[in-house]
């Protein structure tokens, strides 16, 4: 499958980071996508582009690569923004603490002064004390108004930064999300897949089913790519569709999806595989535009439970195992994962 670039147990994130100091590629937010998705991705020629940058690419070239592959690389440059503006916002508040304080220590200033005057003269005149008042009530006034200032400056300020944090947060939708189908991304997966293992009470209750369109390339060289990508959103639509929305479903590369189940069993995340499976096999698509027919897909499932797994490496690598048995045996069906499967590759890869 896919994931021959990516040294074996070592998790991605290290990876790529590993990657990025290597080649002395800056930490930005833009990169680390371009190149995670170097690291997972099917396309040839992104991984072809991308090898040919060298050793040390400069930004331009890393751009140039981002722009050409990755459709959310123009709205990574969002992150940055926002993080300038965030940036701003703090200086500007700070700034205006500074002022607040020194225009504080000044009326501060003036009530110790005033108040050394008082105790100094044994018995101040009445002039003297409507001096004072005077002084006082001016200084007060006026820093009452100041004070107002703050206030709303600071309420401008946090509503500033409420917007940034609206914001963020659909980048973060949008980095989550594949554009084609709308569902959740390979990023998003190895999140999730990971938390499996992060939470020690119920790794077992958890099955990962992959699963991969048979033939792909065919139908693509049939009736084209543009079709293909709409047959990608159909498909996602129909799985989402019998799992119920709020299973976990992600698009974790081109042609191939997974799915997470949670507090299930063996059988009955197989039922589900096979339910879905038989959704797709059924199910005649027609281009809409002009109603031309392009047959059926059918699709690949291969299974593992989380129980017989110890890291979200290992789930995935056993339930990408029982898929390709299922390539292998002739497509359109479900494999389980079976300790047997694997000494039986052992053997023959000798
Ligand atoms: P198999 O049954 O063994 O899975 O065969 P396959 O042809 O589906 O698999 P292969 O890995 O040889 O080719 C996958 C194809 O999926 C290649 C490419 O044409 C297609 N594909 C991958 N990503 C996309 C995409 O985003 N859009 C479209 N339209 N096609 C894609
Ligand atoms: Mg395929
Ligand atoms: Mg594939």
């Amino acid at each position: 499958m896919v994931h021959t670039h990516n040294p074996e147990g070592i998790d991605p994130a290290t990876t790529v980071t590993m990657i990025m100091r290597e080649q002395g590629i800056s930490s930005l937010p833009r990169n680390y996508e371009l190149v995670y998705q170097f690291l997972n991705t099917s396309n040839a020629a992104l991984i072809r582009d991308y090898s040919a940058l060298g050793r040390r690419p400069t930004q331009s070239q890393l751009d140039d690569v981002g722009k050409k592959f990755l459709p959310h690389h123009h709205g990574a440059r969002t992150v940055e923004r926002a993080r300038d503006r965030v940036s701003d916002e703090i200086r500007g508040m700070i700034h205006l603490f500074k002022q607040d304080q020194s225009m504080l220590e000044r009326y501060s200033t003036l009530l110790g002064e005033t108040s050394s005057q008082m105790s100094g003269a044994r018995t101040p005149g009445p002039d003297a004390l409507n001096g004072l008042a005077r002084t006082l009530s001016s200084a007060t006034g006026e820093t009452q108004t100041k004070s107002q200032a703050f206030v709303d400056q600071m309420n401008a300020h946090a509503r500033e930064m409420a917007a940034l944090r609206a914001e963020l947060e659909e980048y973060k939708r949008l980095a989550s999300t594949d554009p084609v189908t709308r569902l959740s991304n390979r990023r998003a997966f190895d999140q999730r897949l990971a938390a499996i293992y992060a939470d020690e009470t119920s790794p077992g209750h958890h099955a990962l089913l992959v699963t991969d369109i048979d033939h792909f390339k065919s139908f693509n060289d049939t009736y084209g790519h543009q079709v293909g990508d709409r047959v990608l959103s159909v498909a996602a639509a129909m799985m989402q569709n019998v799992l119920g929305a709020d299973v976990f479903l992600a698009r974790t590369g081109g042609e191939e999806f997974a799915i997470i189940l949670d507090r299930t069993n063996l059988q009955a995340a197989a039922d589900i595989a096979e339910r879905i499976r038989l959704a797709i096999q059924s199910t005649p698509l027609k281009n809409q535009h002009d109603g031309v027919d392009c047959g059926g897909i059918t699709m690949s499932f291969g299974l593992c439970m989380a129980i017989d797994t110890s890291s979200a490496e290992e789930l995935y690598k056993k339930a990408d195992m029982a898929l390709y048995e299922a390539k292998k045996s002739g497509r359109n069906q479900l494999k389980i994962y079976t300790p047997t499967m694997k000494r039986v590759r052992a053997f023959f890869k000798r």
